[in-house]
Formats: C-alpha cells, sequence, structure tokens
C-alpha cells in the first residue's frame, strides 16, 4: 500500500507526478502545517514555487485542498503528522 496512489499524486500546480508536498503558503510567510495549506506537488514546481504564493507566481491550484479523508491524512499540525508525511514535511521545509 503505497502512500501516494491515485489522484493524490498529481501535482497541484501542474498536473505532473507529484514527488513532494508543498506549502500554498510558504512557512515562512506564515503558512500553516495543515492539510489546507499543503497540497501535492512535483519537484519541478516545488524548486521553482520556492517561497512565494501561487498568485504571485500567477499559478492556477488544480486541486482543492480538502478535508483529509483516513487517518494517513491526519495533518493537523506538525506535531501530530503521520510519521509517513515527515520525509515530505522536511523536504518542503
Ligand atoms: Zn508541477
Amino acid at each position: 500500500m503505497g502512500c501516494c496512489g491515485g489522484t493524490a499524486s498529481a501535482c497541484a500546480y501542474c498536473g505532473g507526478h507529484a514527488a513532494t508536498i508543498d506549502h500554498v503558503q510558504p512557512r515562512s510567510r506564515g503558512g500553516a502545517d495543515s492539510w489546507e495549506n499543503l497540497v501535492a506537488c512535483c519537484q519541478r514546481c516545488n524548486n521553482t514555487k520556492g517561497d512565494r504564493t501561487p498568485q504571485e507566481m500567477s499559478w492556477q491550484l488544480r486541486v482543492i485542498p480538502r478535508p483529509p479523508r483516513g487517518a494517513h491524512w491526519t495533518v493537523r499540525g506538525i506535531d501530530r503528522a503521520d510519521p509517513r508525511w515527515e520525509p515530505y514535511l522536511a523536504l518542503a521545509a
């Protein structure tokens, strides 16, 4: 059972293969570690976006962050994050 199957593996910005998790509002800009602020993202978009917001990049989110379904989506705060998210959160930090 993989963590990134189905639609969750599509990049929220370009629809490509998501390899990481992106903070829509960067943490350095006050973005939260909540599901409302986390989207799947490919490495290319993640690198391009950096510390900017989608609005600053004129990027349209292809997916709207939605309430989690299933225990593995429990990402309400960094202290409550599922251990499987830690590599992604570290990458996005
Ligand atoms: Zn992308």
